[in-house]
């Protein structure tokens, strides 16, 4: 299951394709119910696997809760969330006011605790489950992409719940993980980013060049497959050597 999958050049989606190809069945969560329909029909067309898409406001608990019934009367039991919906948050921090504030961290850090509480009961119950969250190196150094203060707090609490989280699910063979993608070329930054702005925004990547969503969607779904079951707790960079630079 993936939320935040149906907008069509972005990284959930591709996370979407490339485990159907895989064999998963899939789930798309997303706030426009027509376009994550419309994806899991693509999906399930192009790979000839069972996919549904729902419509969902992660940050509200009731949606998430009806959403998640929808998934589970409809698919086999859910062995694997990425929780990647997300909005951006280009404002200055002194023009940055509560509901902006607070809105980024409802989608983000609210968004992560629901959908992952509403799928963990059926994982724990099974003994398995996976589950990775998407942060940003924005977490980790404070830029690097688009969005300002609010994200770069609220991706940095993905980081502290993700730790704190695997503490507790380890025991139930649960693994709890996630990445911190560099610069991606979707279209979350204000728009389809032009030639000119991939190239500001790669300008001290090592590789030099903004990453693709297949590159972040290959990286999600080894997190979420079988050969991933001694990693948890970890947060896996994909960014083009930006950090190190
Ligand atoms: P994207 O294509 O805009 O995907 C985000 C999706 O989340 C959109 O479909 C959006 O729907 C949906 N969404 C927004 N609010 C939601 C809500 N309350 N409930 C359910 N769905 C909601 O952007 P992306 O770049 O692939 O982003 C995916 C994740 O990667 C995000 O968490 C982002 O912060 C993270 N990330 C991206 C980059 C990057 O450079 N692209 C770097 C680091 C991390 P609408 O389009 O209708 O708003």
């Amino acid at each position: 299951m993936l939320t935040g999958a149906a907008s069509p050049r972005g990284i959930g989606r591709a996370t979407a394709d490339r485990l159907a190809g895989d064999g998963w069945a899939i789930a798309i969560l997303d706030l426009d119910a027509e376009a994550a329909r419309t994806a899991a029909a693509e999906i399930g067309a192009a790979h000839g696997t069972r996919a549904v898409g729902v419509g969902v406001d992660v940050s509200d608990q009731g949606s998430v809760d009806a959403a998640v019934n929808e998934v589970e009367a409809a698919l086999p039991p859910i062995l694997g969330l990425a929780n990647l919906a997300g909005i951006s948050s280009p404002t200055d921090f002194m023009a940055e006011t509560v509901a902006g504030w607070d809105r980024v961290f409802a989608v983000y850090m609210r968004g992560t605790f629901l959908v992952t509480q509403r799928v963990l009961d059926g994982m724990i119950e099974r003994r398995l489950g996976r589950i990775v969250s998407v942060s940003s190196i924005s977490a980790q150094r404070g830029g690097g992409t688009y969005s300002k203060v609010a994200y770069s707090a609220s991706k940095a609490a993905i980081l502290g719940f993700t730790r704190a989280l695997a503490c507790e699910m380890g025991p139930h063979n649960i693994t709890v993980n996630a990445v911190a993608p560099g610069p991606i070329d979707t279209d979350i930054m204000g728009g389809t980013l032009t030639e000119e702005r991939k190239a500001q925004l790669s300008v001290e990547v090592l590789v030099p060049r903004v990453g693709t969503p297949a590159e972040v969607a290959a990286l999600i779904a080894f997190l979420l497959g079988p050969d991933a079951g001694y990693i948890t707790a970890a947060t896996y960079d994909i960014n083009g050597g930006l950090r190190a630079s």
